[in-house]
């Protein structure tokens, strides 16, 4: 018998219900509305891409990359990913002797068949794969000598398996580093192309951008993307695993701060749309190839000098990415991050009045902002301009939105030179503080419920909420005949607005009781009438009837 168990979301990803689902809609249609009126056009870009792609791009030491992708090698070879799980599953070294000669034949028989598959080209005929089966041949050869010496050793000790010591100590010390060399070998062996559940979408718009050759479009390439990121992040509030994101990016020619600070705008008349105050908007320039390298060299310096009052990711960082220990969040460590050099004080003239500009863009176009020398955002590809904007409402995870400049990502990614800016938003987070602000009420009312009572009374039901839901409203018919109150109730519970009662009688009349559940007021209205008295706002209609008829 199957065992009965229940599933789970899976941890760090969640399910998005009904009603919040509606703010979800609200707010996707008013982000596309916003994107749209500034001349963005959306692209979709697959969910799943190459990735290396992201190793290139965002960079192979970042967070993002080096820990929280969620990868997978994609091929059509089962069989030989199962003999391959299955030898790295073994360890002959700490098994009985005997299970070595086994062991050899499994490494024999998975040689062949990767070889096999290599040269039929069904595993990817790259330098690395030829590289890696070859030395697994070499492996798989000194596996089968020890096997032989093995058993020869063993004769030494008459009815044994196993060869007299130290003798045997040494054969499994050997055994052992030739198995730790196997799993090497095999980790390098590719069976099909390794694909990633996409973390961000810059990467993939970029490349779609050079695949598609849009630097020949006319005009700036401004293009819109929506839907779910993948990052294996420690889960908590405001941080999920699969999360959604919806971001603009500017490809084209030039690189005016105009264009920066045109995009930020976008963001600002978004958050005026959501009927939110209180952010921030964090700005910064980050430098470029010119003046960059001479800065992270002075603050590498400068790290070594406070290594020792660093945390393990802060000291790692130095070596490997010195700009991301200014992104540090740990409260122990910004003391130190205080006095440490800042990159506006060594930026190149170019670089520097780029970033006087942008100011001045933003002034002219009156939005608030305050320069954070600090912000260097997580991803390598950034440059120049950094933004961010941030809500106290967020708790740790105060980030709303994030974005900047990226010059010469497309070249990096093998396409023609191209100057690039960007930003994406967190639309759980938006979500979030749209429901904490409380300003917004996207929720779909349930317009009304139809009572039918006889089977006389269904056909005219089905006919009137056709005709209602013709025009727009929501409607719900019972299936089957219900009891009038328990129906009412029902109707009620669902936050029905209106009741309309169907009964043998009304069908005859060809009125209908329709009850509105806001004031109690009811009315016996013709089937052509009652649309117009659902549409209607309760207070609007009774002010309209106090005008025009005269309380008696
Ligand atoms: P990033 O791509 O890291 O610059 O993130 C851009 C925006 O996406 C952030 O400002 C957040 O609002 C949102 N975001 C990033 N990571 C997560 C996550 N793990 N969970 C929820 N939102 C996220």
């Amino acid at each position: 018998m199957t065992e009965k168990r229940k599933f789970h979301a899976v941890r760090g990803v969640r399910d998005i219900l009904p009603p919040d689902t509606s703010l979800w809609n609200w707010f996707e249609a008013t982000a596309r509305d916003v994107l749209e009126i500034f001349n963005f056009r959306e692209i979709r870009v697959p969910v799943l891409e190459e990735t290396e792609l992201f190793a290139r791009s965002v960079g192979a030491e970042t967070d993002i990359v080096s820990k929280e992708m969620y990868s997978f090698e994609t091929h059509d070879l089962p069989d030989l990913a199962i003999a391959r799980s299955d030898i790295l599953l073994r360890d002959p070294s700490v098994e009985h002797p005997s299970s070595i000669s086994d062991y050899q034949d499994r490494l024999r028989v998975l040689y062949a068949a990767l070889q096999h598959s290599f040269l039929t080209g069904a595993a990817p005929r790259t330098p690395q794969n030829q590289h890696a089966i070859n030395h697994l041949g070499a492996l798989e050869r000194a596996v089968k000598e020890l096997t032989l010496r093995l058993s020869v050793e063993s004769r030494l000790v008459p009815g044994s398996q196993v060869p007299p010591e130290p003798n045997a100590s040494r054969l499994r010390n050997e055994l052992k580093g030739l198995v730790h060399d196997v799993h090497y070998a095999l980790s390098q062996i590719r069976l099909g192309d390794v694909i990633t559940l996409r973390p961000e979408a810059t990467a993939s718009v970029v490349r779609a951008y050079i695949e598609h050759g849009m630097q020949m479009l006319p005009g700036l390439v401004k293009l819109y993307y929506a839907g779910p990121m993948f990052r294996r992040e420690r889960p908590q509030k405001g941080r999920y695993r699969q999360f959604y994101q919806i971001g603009a990016e500017v490809l084209g020619q030039t690189d005016h701060p105009a264009i920066d600070a045109e995009l930020i705008e976008m963001l600002t008349v978004l958050l005026e749309r959501c009927k939110l105050e209180n952010w921030t908007l964090l700005v910064n320039s980050i430098g470029d190839t010119n003046c960059r390298p001479a800065y992270v060299a002075l603050l590498r310096e400068e790290l070594q000098k406070v290594k020792d009052q660093l945390g393990p990711d802060s000291q790692r960082r130095i070596e490997t990415n010195p700009l991301r220990v200014l992104d540090s969040k740990l409260p122990e460590e910004q003391p130190i991050i205080a006095k440490l050099p800042m990159i506006s004080d060594h930026l190149c003239e170019p670089c520097r009045e780029h970033f006087a500009e942008l100011r001045r863009q933003l002034d002219l176009r009156s939005i608030p902002y305050k320069v954070e020398p600090r912000l260097v955002r997580g991803l390598d590809y950034y440059m120049r301009t950094t933004f961010e904007i941030t809500s106290p409402h967020l708790g740790a995870q105060n980030a709303l939105a994030g974005g900047g400049r990226y010059d010469g990502l497309s070249e990096m990614l093998g396409g023609p030179p191209a100057k690039g800016i960007g930003f994406a938003l967190g639309q759980d987070r938006f979500i979030e503080v749209i429901q904490t602000a409380g300003r917004i009420d996207a929720t779909r009312a349930l317009d009304a419920f139809i009572v039918w009572m006889g089977a006389a009374a269904y056909p005219a039901a089905v006919r009137l909420a056709r005709r209602l839901r013709q025009e727009g409203l929501c409607v719900e018919v019972p299936a089957e005949e219900p009891k009038l109150r328990k129906a009412l109730g029902l109707a009620e519970r669902l936050g029905a607005r209106f009741a309309v009662i169907i009964g043998e009688n009304e069908v005859q009349s060809g009125e209908f009781t329709v009850k509105r559940f806001a004031d109690g007021e009811q009315r016996k209205l013709a089937e052509a009438e009652v649309a117009a008295f659902v549409k209607a706002p309760a207070q609007a209609a009774r002010e309209s009837e106090s005008k025009s008829e005269p309380a008696d």
